[in-house]
């Protein structure tokens, strides 16, 4: 025994050697190793159990999605969908996952990695002969120490398990402990909030290493902004900088920490330099600014957060359901103003059900329309990074097609119409949406692939001539862009045509040049695409009913409107949510 614990300090003192500046104190985290490892060499043989020490989690061996479609479903309840609070289901919460779900995707409910069974992961410390021993029965020797350690933070072991690993290797590789292990162990600890332990890696890579990754930084940051070390989390991020940008995270941690630390001036600063640099601030980021100005009467802040409120109305972002809490609390907390919040829905007509207010339409004036639709089809004719895939040569074809054609009524995108039923053949639903669209009277025009044309089993020849004699057809080549034509021919026919795709251009959006034009091809959107409210072969088509209010964070002053995001809904980046918090001034 004695002459273990000997070896084992020698190989402790080779592991902190030349890597400790001096001045600085590891001495305990030396002794924490020592400890935990001599207070456990004593016990029992058996050191680690056969059973799963943690709660296995699903949520991070679940990320895999399958796509694969089983076709059996039908919709039962589409029609509960058309209640008057939530009148436009493509666009609201948790639709998406809903209709996906209908539609048969799945979520693949298990999907393991061969090597994610912590059969082997101990429950205590132990010693370096245990280890060796656990290391015997593992198969792929040359991954088992950071196998080992993944484990370890994906269960969150205690970090006197980890460090008893760490204690091993050191002593078995001469002291050295490589990188990845220590930033392993830096995790655990972070998640942990073992401020000490973090204060003495954070020592040991200082010494060690003259700059860190990315990760490493941002661990430090995370783990060090409650000590009372919190300042040099600044000299991080500074680091940080001479080699890549900051995360967001790394800004959002740093902030955090001068709030912590009532810092005001200091946490804004860092705010306005992230904005500056056009990083977006995460919802913590935000949620911490309210969250420490409850109470505090100073109007130069309570301004500040107003203009974060403006700020995510301009870029429509949607607060998660504990921000709208926080901004619900803070405005609540203003002396003498006497805010009132609730949480609402919002009637069809646009009608706040707890003051009866109206929202702002989702109408685009004449003005708006025009600019709009000046903007896009020149982003579309300019042919930007997102319609590399069409040629200008095609582009041409089509803007000559276009203007010899009336303006359209609707415009149909026929590849992904189709593939919404996948038990039916593409071309009998295309038929039978174009027959009976233009049955009522509309001018359709249908875009699709070159591909459609030339017959298949899923694309028939006489069924494809018969969608072309009903209606206005343009088949582009089959690696074009489809989404280009699409907005080009709706925008061009005018504000009272509309279009049908389950595509919902987020790409599109994206590539939008400001803020402004941005929230006003958003807002063209809600009020001009088609989804079908129920379809079934043969049966009337039904659209649902188009939104008529703008969901965007709005204010009048004396009231706010803010749509946030509920809990447990799943909502797609194209959906808005359904929930909104109804703040209003008593007189
Ligand atoms: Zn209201």
């Amino acid at each position: 025994m004695m002459t273990l614990l000997l070896s084992f300090c020698r190989s402790l003192q080779m592991l902190w050697k030349n890597r400790l500046y001096p001045g600085s104190s590891p001495r305990n985290w030396t002794f924490s190793v020592l400890y935990s490892y001599f207070h456990f060499s004593k016990k029992e043989q058996r050191y680690f159990s056969f059973t799963l020490p943690f709660q296995r989690n699903t949520k991070a061996t679940n990320f895999l999605i399958s796509q694969a479609i089983s076709s059996n479903k039908n919709d039962k309840d589409t029609s509960r969908q058309e209640s008057s609070f939530s009148p436009h289901p493509l666009f609201s919460a948790g639709t998406a996952k809903k209709k996906s779900e209908l539609l048969g995707y799945k979520k693949d409910q298990q999907h393991y990695f061969p090597f994610s069974r912590p059969e082997l992961l101990p429950t205590k410390p132990l010693s370096s002969e245990e280890w060796e021993k656990v290391k015997e029965n593992f198969e792929q020797k040359n991954i088992f120490e950071n196998w080992m350690m993944k484990q370890m933070i994906k269960y969150n072991c205690s970090i006197d398990i980890a460090k008893s690993l760490l204690s091993w290797i050191a002593r078995k590789n001469n002291g050295i402990v490589e990188y990845k292990l220590l930033i392993g162990y830096l995790t655990l600890c972070v998640s942990q909030r073992q401020t000490a332990e973090i204060i003495d890696v954070y020592e040991i890579m200082k010494t060690r290493y003259k700059t860190l990754e990315r990760e490493g930084y941002t661990l430090l940051i995370r783990g060090l902004i409650h000590s009372d070390r919190w300042r040099e989390t600044l000299i991080l991020l500074e680091d940080i900088k001479k080699v890549m940008s900051p995360s967001k995270k790394n800004y959002g941690d740093c902030i955090k920490g001068a709030l912590l630390h009532r810092e005001m001036n200091l946490a804004w600063n860092l705010y306005f330099e992230m904005l500056n640099h056009r990083i977006i601030p995460n919802w913590e980021t935000f949620q911490a600014f309210f969250d420490f100005a409850k109470g505090v009467k100073n109007n130069e802040f309570e301004r500040r957060l107003l203009d974060i409120l403006l700020y995510l109305r301009n870029n429509q972002m949607y607060p998660n359901e504990p921000f709208a809490q926080s901004i619900k609390m803070w405005f609540e907390s203003i002396p003498e103003k006497k805010w009132k919040g609730e949480s609402v829905l919002i009637h069809k007509s646009g009608q706040c059900l707890a003051c009866g207010r109206m929202l702002e339409s989702i109408h685009l004036n004449s003005e708006e329309y025009e600019f709009l639709k000046q903007r896009v089809l020149k982003d579309v004719l300019d042919g930007g990074d997102q319609y590399r895939k069409t040629t200008p040569k095609e582009i041409n074809r089509f803007e000559k097609f276009i203007k010899n054609c009336p303006p359209f009524d609707i415009v149909i995108d026929g590849l992904n119409v189709t593939k919404m039923f996948p038990k039916i053949r593409e071309s009998e639903t295309l038929l039978d949406v174009v027959s009976q669209l233009t049955k009522q009277n509309f001018q359709v025009l249908v875009l699709g692939r070159k591909h459609m044309l030339n017959g298949s089993s899923r694309w028939q020849k006489n069924e494809m001539t018969a969608v072309q004699n009903m209606a206005y057809c343009f088949f582009a080549d089959n690696v074009s862009e489809d989404d280009a034509f699409l907005l080009y021919a709706t925008l061009h026919s005018g504000n009272q045509c509309r279009f049908l795709t389950r595509d919902l251009m987020r790409d599109h959006k994206a590539c939008l040049p400001d803020e402004k034009t941005q929230h006003l091809f958003f807002r063209w959107q809600q009020g001009h695409q088609l989804v079908f409210l129920n379809y079934y072969p043969g049966k009337k088509i039904i659209f649902q009913s188009v939104l008529t209010y703008d969901t965007v964070i709005q204010t009048t002053g004396d009231s706010w409107h803010i749509p946030y995001d509920e809990n447990m809904v799943e909502r797609y980046s194209y959906e808005v949510p359904t929930k909104w918090l109804c703040l209003q001034q008593q007189n």
